[in-house]
């Protein structure tokens, strides 16, 4: 008899499952990490082992996956594609337990040979189903609910430009190849990276990008998100006998089919064990998220007398690895700032284990995705850790937010408006996805990227002053600000490490060199965001004096030849900042100099100020052309607009011209222009 209380139990799974099926099967957006969701899985599967009178036919544990979407047409498969049994327990254990399981169903003996078993990569992505028929591509399905899948060949023979369309050599009149789809890393963090910018929702982890994008109904959307693919089996084939899983894989391989080469062929137990820890070992540094290894009983033979239970095959199993996903809960929010000045909120996690590791921190990215996430403190978070990328909250169990949970993220309130290292301003410039501390030259959490720049090449030029010893300088409180270079003495060099009295010297050299400089280098050394060696120069000749230029507000900034509103935003911001003016103070106390209106000379030049664009095809090379142009003071751009003076159209000049005509700019041909240049 079952307690009612089991039987109650089981219900309550069964619909549990069911819901979180749904929503990572169908919307490709899971509720609940994988971990969380095996847990639930195993306890179902483990009542039902103990009262089969409980399985019931709609139960999760008899079937594979989810339902297809009817956005697509159905593709009934030829051969069922079913699920892997998975293998929770991540210590050598887990292979043990599998060889002695297909031992004892072979009916092998103690004294029997070691089973010969076929070892790859556990992909984490999603399964599709290719068929070919006379070496032709002919549909890509889905796995669906294994009996029937979705159509997605349209989206696949865009976007997965590794998956042959035909087939070379002789092959099988039909041949079915399945395997994963799966996003590199890397293309999964660069795709979020950009959709973060924009301010735009960021994909969970790469299986669900995957997945999504291959469900994509537009499939030039699809084609946009970077997919990648691995075989590692057949479906319905026609025409071909192979006799081992090794011989199918090398075969796929010979049909140019990207197949990992992370395989072996191993023998027992033993060797099982040997492979998952050597790939255990080698996780972080693969390119894609895999969340274990598959061991496949590798004789087809031996395969067909193991056969099937419900929707997994008796010889093969998946045997994890630590989850790279888990669930846990956020204490609160920090926010750190990094060595640009940049603003990111971290969330300070209850510890817990995941992705072979303790995490006590993840980021949170921005303010924007921390509120579209609505991560408050006090929620159940999943946490993400995979490869060596910085672990960060993915997103919220929103059934397991308390009643008294925080309030909606809000950086600037939280802050008070000022950097938590220096109390300097914050500011959130337009169209940025980040907010800074504009505190540059000042703020410790700066200070070593403030330094560096400031004594760079293009800049204030010291030489030999670089990584380790700006490291060494910050780390024993030697130096501070920019400004204290220049109080720096042989006593306080000397006690560095590495440092003998000759490098002493020829440092406190460079630092005095560096005193005599231009103003064009001295702006650009004070690192403002947004203003590089070539807006400098622009501002240094446009304002003629320091004064000048802090003096200057958003409008008489614009005025300045490619300064826009962002970059005259930018140099406001770092000038109302009063501890950057001290700094600033202080340099110009300790005797760094520079001519005053030196820029101005340049004015002279024939062009100088004006904004040509090039375009069509001269009898000089467009390189020629523009040094040609830069030499006389003038600038050239790549695209026209107001600011722009000319636009020399040479032979087929495009849309460029159209432009200028459209808005009245001065055209010059090329007999014009080559006047323009003898003529000045
Ligand atoms: P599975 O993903 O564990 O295993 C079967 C799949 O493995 C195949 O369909 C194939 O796509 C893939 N695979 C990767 N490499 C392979 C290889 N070398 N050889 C053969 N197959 C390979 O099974 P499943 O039924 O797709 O999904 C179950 C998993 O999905 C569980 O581990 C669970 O954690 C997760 N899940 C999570 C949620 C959730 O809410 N978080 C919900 C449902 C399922």
């Amino acid at each position: 008899m079952v307690s009612k209380e089991v039987s109650r139990r089981a219900a309550q799974l069964r619909k549990q499952i069911a819901d979180y099926d749904y929503w990572y099967y169908v919307k490709d957006s899971p509720r609940v990490p994988d971990a969380e969701y095996d847990k639930l899985f195993h306890e179902l599967q483990s009542i039902e082992a103990q009262h089969p009178e409980l399985v019931t036919q709609d139960s999760p544990t008899q079937r594979v996956g989810g339902k297809p979407l009817d956005m697509f047409r159905p593709v009934r498969h030829a051969m069922p594609m079913l699920s892997i049994r998975t293998e929770t327990d991540i210590s050598d254990q887990g292979a043990v337990a599998f060889d002695a399981r297909v031992r004892r169903e072979l009916g092998l003996g103690e004294t029997a040979p070691p089973v010969e078993y076929a070892c790859e990569l556990k992909f984490d992505g999603l399964a599709i189903n290719l068929r070919y028929e006379q070496g032709v591509l002919k549909q890509a399905a889905t796995r669906g609910d294994g009996e029937t899948g979705e159509d997605v060949t349209q989206n696949v023979k865009h976007a997965i430009h590794q998956i042959p369309l035909s087939l070379q050599g002789v092959c099988p009149g039909i041949l079915e190849v399945r395997g994963e789809v799966y996003m590199r890393r890397d293309d999964f963090e660069n795709y979020n990276e950009r959709q973060r910018e924009l301010g735009l929702p960021t994909l969970v982890n790469p299986r669900n990008g995957a997945a999504g994008s291959i469900r994509q109904l537009d499939p030039a959307l699809a084609a946009r998100r970077p997919l990648k693919f691995f075989a590692y089996g057949l479906g319905e084939v026609q025409g071909w006998e192979p006799e081992s899983h090794q011989e199918i894989l090398d075969q796929l391989d010979a049909w140019a089919f990207p197949v990992s080469s992370e395989r072996a062929v191993v023998h027992g137990a033993q060797g099982l064990v040997e492979f998952h820890r050597c790939i255990a070992a080698k996780r972080d540094q693969l390119p894609f998220d895999i969340d274990g290894v598959v061991y496949k009983v590798n004789s087809l033979a031996l395969q067909q007398r193991l056969g099937f239970v419900s929707r997994e095959p008796r010889w093969a199993v998946a045997h994890k690895f630590p989850a790279e996903e888990q669930i846990t809960v956020v204490r609160d929010i920090d926010i750190q700032v990094g060595r640009t000045g940049k603003l990111t909120p971290v969330a300070k996690l209850e510890p817990v284990f995941v992705g072979g590791t303790t995490v006590s921190n993840a980021t949170l990215h921005n303010e924007d995705e921390t509120r579209r996430k609505d991560v408050r403190i006090g929620d159940t978070v999943i946490v993400r850790r995979a490869g060596d990328v910085i672990p960060e909250v993915v997103g919220v169990v929103l059934e397991k937010r308390p009643a008294k949970v925080g309030a909606p993220f809000d950086l600037f309130k939280r802050l008070h408006g000022k950097c938590p290292v220096c109390g300097s301003a914050i500011v959130r410039e337009e169209g940025e996805a980040n907010w800074r501390c504009t505190g540059g030259l000042f703020c410790p959490a700066q200070r070593k990227q403030a330094l560096l720049h400031f004594a760079s090449r293009r800049a204030l030029d010291i030489e030999g002053l670089g990584d380790k010893l700006v490291e060494q300088l910050v780390d024993s409180g030697i130096v501070n600000t920019p400004a204290d270079l220049y109080r720096l003495g042989m006593s306080a060099l000397v006690d560095l490490e590495r440092m003998g009295e000759k490098s002493a010297l020829n440092l406190l050299e460079a630092i005095e060199h560096s005193r005599k400089t231009t103003l064009a280098r001295f702006i650009y050394a004070l690192g403002i965001r947004n203003v590089g060696e070539a807006t400098a120069k622009d501002l240094a000749r446009h304002f003629g004096t320091l004064d000048n230029l802090m003096a200057a507000d958003e409008v008489r900034l614009q005025q300045v030849p490619d300064v826009g509103p962002v970059v005259a935003q930018s140099i406001t911001a770092f000038f109302a900042e009063p501890h950057n003016c001290e700094v600033i103070a202080q340099l110009r106390a300790s005797g760094v100099n520079w001519a005053e209106h030196e820029g101005e000379r340049i004015e002279v030049l024939p062009l100088s100020g004006k904004i040509f664009v090039l375009t069509g095809t001269l009898s000089m090379s467009r390189d020629e052309a523009k040094e040609k142009l830069e030499a006389r003071g003038a600038k050239v751009s790549g695209s026209v607009s107001k600011k722009t003076d000319y636009v020399v159209a040479g032979i087929e000049a495009g849309s460029k011209l159209d432009k200028a005509r459209e808005l009245g700019v001065t055209i010059l041909d090329e007999q014009q222009f080559m006047a323009l240049l003898g003529s000045i």
